[in-house]
């Protein structure tokens, strides 16, 4: 693909994005956020405003996180940048991906925002985030939240206001998605910021019973013969691998980066599509 298609395509794509932007509505979307965000397994962020992405203060210290970064800032607010023209088609992808990124890096900032934190209470109502898969959550729905705010780290989870507990997210393109483009805090704010949202009820706990039995703590506790089981075959296993039956040791190995490998390929997986879906289509 040549450098003129893509600036052909992000011009089309701007064109075609929403009429609401040639009226210049208070909330403008740009039309690759529009995009973005109608992704699958995109579903959880919101529409950043774009007044919002412009104001430099709202961006302050994002530019050493992210590479490419005038070129992804560019691309987010379909800005025109003549000086793409001198990067490559790898170039090119990667400041696709780095758009991603610093997308990520500011909705993580502007959930926070009353203004953001309104558009997510809106997708929280429409269930959009998913429902509890705990039996006796009934159907509670549930909001994004990241286990670290550091990028790179963990996939977002879903949090149960009712049980308290985080879950992974249905679909497994969601699963895929950085936590720290929720963050630690949004969920628990948000609840803080609108308590009407909050259940309740508290969660009805679920019950063990044997032959109609309430069972007492020690029949439910971790068992700890199984422990001991468990450490005495672990030590007795030992001194086997310190031996080393050749072989065995280095196909360990390469079934656990066969496993690493795959697990890259899935996560290289939808950013790959995203660009292709964007660049072809
Ligand atoms: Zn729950």
């Amino acid at each position: 693909m040549s450098n003129t298609n893509f600036q052909d395509d992000l011009i089309s794509d701007t064109d075609s994005g929403s009429s609401e932007e040639a009226t210049g509505s208070e909330d403008e979307v740009a039309a690759w956020i529009g995009w973005f965000c109608s992704l699958k397994g995109n579903e959880f962020f919101c529409e950043v405003d774009e007044e919002f992405i412009q104001d430099d203060f709202n961006l302050s210290g994002l530019s050493s996180q992210v590479s490419y970064y005038d070129y992804a800032l560019d691309l987010i607010l379909d800005a025109d940048s003549p000086s793409t023209e001198i990067l490559t088609d790898e170039q090119h992808e990667l400041v696709e991906s780095a758009a991603e990124t610093l997308y990520g890096l500011i909705h993580v900032r502007y959930i926070l925002t009353s203004r953001g934190m309104g558009a997510m209470y809106e997708k929280y109502k429409a269930c959009e985030f998913g429902r509890c898969p705990r039996t006796l959550c009934n159907g509670q729905p549930c909001l994004p939240v990241g286990t670290c705010d550091v990028p790179r780290q963990s996939t977002v989870k879903i949090f149960c206001p009712k049980c308290q507990e985080i879950y992974y997210p249905r679909s497994k393109y969601q699963g895929n998605v950085d936590g720290a483009f929720f963050g630690t805090t949004f969920p628990h704010l948000l609840l803080m910021t609108y308590p009407g949202m909050r259940p309740q009820q508290p969660p009805e706990r679920y019950v063990p019973r044997v032959f109609g039995f309430k069972l007492n703590a020690a029949a439910l506790a971790p068992s700890l013969v199984d422990s001991q089981r468990n450490e005495a075959s672990a030590s007795a296993l030992h001194p086997q691998t310190a031996r080393g039956t050749a072989g065995s040791a280095p196909a360990a190995n390469h079934s656990e980066q066969t496993r690493t490998q795959a697990k890259r390929k899935d996560e290289a997986g939808p950013s790959q599509t995203r660009s292709s879906q964007r660049l072809h289509g």
